[in-house]
């Protein structure tokens, strides 16, 4: 799978694999759903590729195996919180020769939730593995993660993804929607963002002018969390959108600029109750004068 996006990152690693110089220990920090993990298996399957391939396709019997991501020399703990039972385990597995490849990758998710014995029980293998072994740690929370494991690993932040990078791996994971550009730009630079609010959308339903004022009030003040009314608002956005393009009336279009603002204004604390009558409001107004 070739990965999308992340062309600083790519370059980093091209440049270490090449001369060699992999470090035993990474943080991949960022935003959800930026890529660092799968970006992490692709690196793995690199790093224990018998030709030398970087992040592309490869036929080695090692990068066929990691593809179907069963390779015995790439371990991937998802486990949340890391406990001290696997912090043990990991660090007697690490010392040991790697199975089948030359050299063996850890990739833990969720780095910030060690617990502290969990850390305790994993330093010294952070510090010290054995040569043929590299840890990449996965976070959303860098600042969360214990200083102790912090100060043994080199922390690369990872660049969200501009939205139309997001927009090309959904398209690529197969999904299918008129909306897709809208909700990649509300994303944020987050494939599992846009995924969420996608489902959202699919829960709350997507807004339809063809309503009658009460069930638009009933489906409004359904909007119980910041998503749904994210998903909903866009799907208000898109659909104003192609109707200002159709019909060049400017209320529509000042109507969307409303939208993209209260969008805005959903990253603060703000009252839901007050954003939903407001919304509902300003939506009765326009739906009003256009019928
Ligand atoms: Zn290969």
């Amino acid at each position: 799978m070739s990965i999308l996006g992340h062309e600083k990152e790519k370059n980093i690693f091209q440049t270490i694999l090449r001369s060699n110089r992999l470090h035993h220990a990474y943080i991949f920090s960022g935003r959800t759903g930026s890529g660092k993990k799968l970006f992490a298996r692709e690196l793995a399957r690199s790093i224990i590729c018998e030709e030398d391939s970087f992040l592309e396709t490869c036929m080695c019997k090692h990068c066929i195996v990691a593809t179907g991501s069963q390779h015995p020399d790439i371990h991937l703990v998802e486990e949340t919180p890391v406990k001290i039972e696997v912090a043990r385990q990991i660090s007697a597995e690490a010392y040991l020769s790697p199975l089948s490849a030359k050299r063996k990758v850890y990739i833990i998710d969720n780095a910030h939730t060690f617990t502290k014995e969990a850390a305790n029980a994993i330093l010294k293998t952070l510090e010290e593995p054995s040569s043929d072994t590299h840890f990449f740690l996965i976070t959303d929370r860098y600042e969360q993660i214990l200083p102790t494991i912090r100060s043994r690993c080199i922390n690369i932040r990872f660049s969200s993804l501009i939205s139309s990078e997001v927009q090309e791996i959904l398209t690529g994971l197969g999904v299918e929607d008129d909306l897709l550009p809208i909700i990649a730009d509300q994303a944020s630079g987050s494939v599992s963002y846009a995924q969420f609010l996608l489902d959202n959308m699919d829960e709350t339903g997507r807004f339809s002018p063809d309503k009658s004022k009460l069930e638009l009030y009933s489906e409004i003040n359904n909007l119980d969390t910041k998503e749904k009314i994210r998903a909903y608002c866009s799907s208000m956005y898109a659909y104003m959108l192609e109707k200002y393009k159709n019909s060049g009336d400017e209320t529509l279009l000042d109507f969307s600029n409303y939208l993209l603002e209260i969008l805005k204004r959903l990253e603060y604390n703000v009252s839901l109750d007050m954003f939903r009558l407001d919304l509902y409001i300003k939506t009765i107004e326009v739906l009003c004068e256009k019928s």
